[in-house]
């Protein structure tokens, strides 16, 4: 007896028990699946970075496709793309809207500005969007493609499939 040797592989982390319409999957799996296909970044930009971020959620590239659907509130967001320079004066109401979301959350740094500060090394702009927020997933380039988003929204789609109990309150 085994749940190995009991049910067969249907799917990467899905069993079947044979000849039956029952299947086994851990919570893990169903959960972070859900969550893959159903990205919800707030509608947030803050400078040049942001027009590409647009770009890709418009029909050509069409974000809609992945489940992956711009919100206007934080409230709803999971995603924060942080799609441009921070400013030093920007980065507490960045903080904020990062505060504002409900967990589960995760943040992409969007460009050379969003990762480092870019070519701004100046007194007024924050050097790395990671110096006040957990970012997840980081996207060089001055501005990157809208293909290159596509690929880091794919990358922290892989990182979630990955997570282990990050859907109960007691862990
Ligand atoms: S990385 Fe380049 S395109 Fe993006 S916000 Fe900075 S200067 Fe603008």
């Amino acid at each position: 007896m085994g749940i190995e040797k009991d049910t067969v592989e249907v799917a990467p982390g899905v069993r079947q028990i044979p000849d039956t319409p029952v299947f086994i999957s851990p919570v893990d799996y169903l959960i972070n699946w859900a969550r893959t296909g159903s990205l919800w970044p707030i509608t947030f930009g803050l400078a040049c970075c942001a027009i590409e971020m647009m770009a890709t959620g418009a029909s050509h590239h069409d974000l809609d496709r992945f489940g992956i659907i711009f919100r206007a509130s934080p409230r709803q967001a999971d995603v924060l793309i942080v799609a441009g320079t921070v400013t030093k004066k920007m980065a507490p109401i960045v903080r904020r809207v990062y505060d504002q979301m409900p967990e589960p959350r995760y943040v992409i740094a969007m460009g050379s500005c969003a990762c480092t500060g870019g070519v701004f090394r100046t007194y007024s702009v924050v050097q790395g969007c990671d110096e006040f927020l957990p970012v997840d997933i980081y996207i060089p380039g001055c501005p990157p493609r809208p293909e290159a988003l596509m690929y880091g929204l794919r990358r922290l789609q892989e990182k979630i499939r990955r997570e282990v109990g990050r859907w109960g309150s007691w862990r």
